[in-house]
């Protein structure tokens, strides 16, 4: 999967017809063979672009922030990006007007290792549902799995879960990359931030991680689509994936036929009421 030379083609087509201000797209890093995220602002740099196996983030994120707010933006979304996308359009975070999209049909993204990302081989949905131009051959919606290690999960009693999760998560710094890195969390002031947060303290302890990760999975159950972009960007690579496709398979199961984003305007699971939903947990 190499469409480095269409996408520069396509940002400096874009440049010299004057219809954006900023190309989001990824760049090597200049000391290894990985990428990171670039923002191009002129045409002379677009030969910095490159997309491969290695364009691993997702780069809807980049428009939750006040550089690109309301700004004519180029970007490129793979089929998980383009989910996020999709519901930062339905919850009103992005003019689709201000946007020109380059769709990725994506073949996977690999690890650090050389290996095909774990959501890749569970992806449901590698084609991306959204944009104004789509590279590669689109091979449409796969059935939905579940990876062993949720179902593993899944199996443990409700106690073993909490101790399971308290265990993982007692390392974790209360750094808040992976918020910062979601698409889908946008919020201004967050309940779980440490410096403005009234709902969780700042000190580093267990139970405050562990509360503040709870309620930010909570926070994504039914809108997560899978695209790892917090797993990556936690300092001490914990497993956040546990959290959140826990959520997705039970709402998956309950709730929805389809997944996050797959369609622009459906909001997703905890927005929507019907009466025929299961209620016997009610008292
Ligand atoms: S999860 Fe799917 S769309 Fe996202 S990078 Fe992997 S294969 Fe591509
Ligand atoms: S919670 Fe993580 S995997 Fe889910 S959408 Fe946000 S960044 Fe992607
Ligand atoms: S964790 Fe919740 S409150 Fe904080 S930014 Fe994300 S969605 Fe908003
Ligand atoms: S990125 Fe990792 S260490 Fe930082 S707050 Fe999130 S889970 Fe904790």
């Amino acid at each position: 999967m190499d469409y480095t030379k269409q996408i520069q083609d396509i940002a400096g087509r874009l440049f010299s017809e004057g219809k954006i201000d900023i190309f989001i797209g990824y760049r090597n890093t200049g000391f290894d063979e990985n990428q990171v995220p670039v923002l191009i602002h002129q045409y002379k740099d677009v030969d910095q672009l490159l997309f491969t196996d290695k364009s691993v983030f997702n780069l809807a994120n980049y428009l939750k922030y006040e550089h690109t707010r309301n700004k004519r933006v180029g970007l490129i979304v793979k089929g998980c990006d383009s989910r996020a996308l999709n519901l930062m359009l339905t919850e009103s975070q992005v003019k689709r007007e201000n946007l020109y999209i380059i769709g990725i049909a994506c073949e996977g993204v690999v690890n650090e290792t050389g290996e095909k990302a774990q959501n890749c081989v569970e992806c449901m949905m590698p084609d991306a549902v959204v944009y104004d131009e789509l590279l590669g051959s689109a091979t449409g919606k796969r059935e939905y799995q579940v990876n062993a290690d949720i179902r593993e999960l899944d199996e443990k009693t409700l106690t073993d879960r909490v101790e399971y999760f308290e265990e993982i998560f007692e390392n974790c710094i209360r750094c808040n990359a992976c918020r910062h890195s979601c698409p889908l969390c946008y919020c201004a002031k967050c309940c779980i931030d440490q410096e403005t947060a009234t709902l969780f303290h700042g000190a580093n302890t267990t139970s405050s991680a562990f509360h503040a990760l709870m309620t930010w999975s909570l926070h994504l159950a039914g809108r997560c689509v899978d695209c790892r972009n917090c797993e990556k960007a936690c300092p001490i690579h914990l497993p956040l994936h546990l959290l959140h496709k826990l959520n997705e398979k039970v709402i998956y199961e309950n709730f929805q036929e389809n997944l996050a984003g797959m369609t622009e305007g459906d909001r997703g699971a905890f927005y929507k009421y019907s009466l025929s939903d299961p209620d016997d947990f009610i008292l």
